[in-house]
């Protein structure tokens, strides 16, 4: 019989310590005891990557995103090591491998590159000598034989493209809570767990805050229709499945709640309203490699307007950058910042074909004297930009209000 294939992806916080480690060792060798072909990813250990990063930023303000990928892709080499010697201190053979020994190839973008292709040649020979293989999670190799990083979160995506590469029977991502809740389990502790979500909103979600998924791989999952597992490493009790839309699954109206604290809003007072004025702007702020999200542009009753637009944070500087440079070329006024602001969204597939959600929303929030700056819409999410202290308030409210402590 021709022996299954799984990928069982790691996080951070399922090998935090010795003791953790020793833990995904057993219940890796359990897989494979099974008779399966066991292909495990691991991010690195605990807070480490948040740790190098922070070395980094003590060095430099500026570091150069090369030596940044040099740099974090050394957390994963060290718990894909010791992981294979916990599990060869077990009695089972294993392998540890880095990104660029199994040839996942990207394209040369430092810190966020994309996969290309996998080889995997390495991983089938050492499976065929009936070895667990550990990859090393968030990495892979550019054509110049730098070593590129995926991005934060990166090791799911590694985890997915395996599966896709490997053609894999399940993908499972194993975390530290139980599945994918109505929101953030740490947060609202009425969150609920749920058995059934879509690529899309489950895409939605990540891409709104959730940080459980990386956002990328949940779209390389879609495109390939790899469903995922995600569930606990702490316990064997059933997690969530992603999974493509299923006819049977009802489409719920709102699914789920999240925020995203790591968003800021820069604003252009006094842009003169002429056509092809946006166009400047968000030209030069795009060559920065800023990426912009909301945009709002006042009526304007003077021939002069005002444009706020929001960037993730870690984009700040080259968005101001950029923002200076072409406010002063175009003649605009004053430019003002606020890194205090936070966005909280509901996402749900059924909004589609329900009405008044919105409008639940903004009385939820107004009821409890939540102001809300901006508003962003998409076919199966509402957004909007709060004052960030209010945002675990807002999300409470919002989980309360669609009644998901219910389902
Ligand atoms: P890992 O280290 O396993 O990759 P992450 O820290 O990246 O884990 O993601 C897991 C965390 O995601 C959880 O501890 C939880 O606080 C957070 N989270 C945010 N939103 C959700 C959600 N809707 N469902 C589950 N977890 C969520
Ligand atoms: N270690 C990397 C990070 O913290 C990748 C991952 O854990 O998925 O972002
Ligand atoms: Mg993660």
């Amino acid at each position: 019989m021709k022996k299954h294939i799984i990928v069982q992806k790691f996080g951070g916080s399922s090998v935090a310590n010795v003791d953790r480690i020793k833990t995904v060792a057993k219940r890796i060798f359990e897989t494979k005891t099974k008779n399966n072909n066991v292909v495990v990813v691991v991010s690195a250990l605990g807070d480490t990557t948040d740790e190098l990063e922070e070395l980094a930023f003590n060095i430099t303000k500026n570091p150069s995103e090369r030596e940044m990928d040099m740099l974090m892709s050394t957390g994963e080499q060290i718990s894909c090591a010791l992981l294979a010697m916990a599990v060869k201190e077990l009695g089972h053979d294993a392998i540890s491998f880095t990104g660029n020994q199994v040839g996942i190839k990207t394209d040369s973008s430092h810190t966020k590159a994309r996969i290309e292709t996998i080889c995997g040649k390495r991983i089938k020979a050492a499976l065929k000598q009936n070895k667990i293989v550990i990859v090393a999670g968030f990495q892979g190799v550019s054509d110049e034989d730098e070593i590129t990083t995926l991005g934060r979160g990166g090791s799911d995506l590694t985890a997915v493209a395996l599966a896709v590469a490997l053609k894999a029977n399940v993908c499972e991502i194993f975390t530290d809570v139980k599945g994918i809740y109505t929101t953030d389990p740490r947060v609202v502790k009425q969150a609920r767990k749920i058995q059934n979500i879509t690529f899309d909103e489950m895409l939605e979600m990540a891409s709104l805050g959730a940080q459980v998924m990386q956002a990328r791989s949940i779209e390389v999952a879609k495109r390939f229709n790899i469903p995922i597992h995600v569930r606990s490493s702490f316990s064997k009790e059933e997690g969530t499945m992603i999974v493509k839309k299923d006819e049977k699954l009802e489409e719920i109206s709102v699914r789920g709640v999240t925020s995203n604290k790591k968003e800021s809003k820069i604003t252009i007072c006094s842009v003169p309203d002429q056509p092809g004025i946006a166009a400047q702007i968000f030209t030069e702020i795009s060559k920065s490699g800023a990426n912009v999200d909301i945009i709002v542009q006042n009526v304007s009753h003077t021939k002069l307007t005002d444009i706020s637009f929001t960037i993730p944070t870690s984009d700040f500087n080259k968005a101001l950058d950029a923002t200076t440079k072409i406010a002063k070329k175009i003649r605009a006024g004053e430019i003002l910042t606020d890194k205090n602001i936070s966005r909280i969204s509901i996402v749900g597939s059924g909004m589609r074909s329900h009405h008044g959600i919105a409008a639940k929303m903004f009385q939820a929030l107004a009821k409890n004297k939540i102001n809300i700056d901006m508003i962003s819409t998409s076919e199966i999410s509402i957004s909007c930009i709060i004052d960030q202290k209010q945002t675990d308030e807002a999300v409470k409210i919002l989980h309360k209000a669609f009644q998901l402590d219910k389902i």
